[in-house]
């Protein structure tokens, strides 16, 4: 289907986030189960609670929208999870995975303060205010567990890793 307006790329976009969250879905219980260290399971398990609630969220702004939940493949998200996957496929648990978990987590948790940055953004400008509220809480999210990833790895994850340094 050709994409004609913004309005148009605006919802394709939308659909797009309802895929990639679904994937997220399923993404986080594993990272949470593949981290030795509890502080950084929690925060997985705690953000895998936040995505549940940001898949609802959309399926507001559907509906607010007056559109038909709808996902598209979000090759993006499928590719960032491919490369975790892989990651992961090739390290032990221990230190060493726990902070791979945390630059793998945050590309994810990147690519959607752009997503929804720029959703937002969009919202704003074609007038649809209660959709720009709630982009904002989803976008305040992501950021939130961006922030808290960088706090687990310079209060202690990083310094375990580096246990496990090849030697000069
Ligand atoms: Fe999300
Ligand atoms: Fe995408
Ligand atoms: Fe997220
Ligand atoms: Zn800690």
């Amino acid at each position: 289907m050709k994409l004609e307006t913004i309005q148009d790329v605006f919802e394709s976009e939308l659909f797009d986030m309802y895929d990639a969250e679904h994937q997220l879905t399923k993404a986080l219980p594993k990272m949470a189960e593949k981290s030795t260290s509890a502080d950084l399971a929690q925060a997985f398990s705690s953000h895998l609670e936040e995505t549940e609630n940001q898949v609802a969220r959309l399926e507001e702004v559907f509906q607010i929208l007056g559109l038909k939940e709808k996902r598209e493949t979000c090759k993006a998200m499928k590719g960032l999870v491919g490369e975790a996957e892989h990651m992961i496929g090739k390290i032990e648990k221990g230190p060493v995975l726990d902070a791979t978990l945390i630059t793998l987590a945050q590309k994810v948790e990147h690519y959607e303060m752009a997503s929804y940055g720029s959703l937002r953004e969009l919202a704003k400008q074609l007038g649809y205010d209660q959709v720009v509220t709630l982009l904002s809480e989803t976008y305040d999210e992501e950021k939130g567990a961006d922030e808290k990833l960088t706090a687990l790895a310079e209060e202690h994850i990083n310094d375990d890793a580096l246990l496990y340094r090849r030697a000069a």
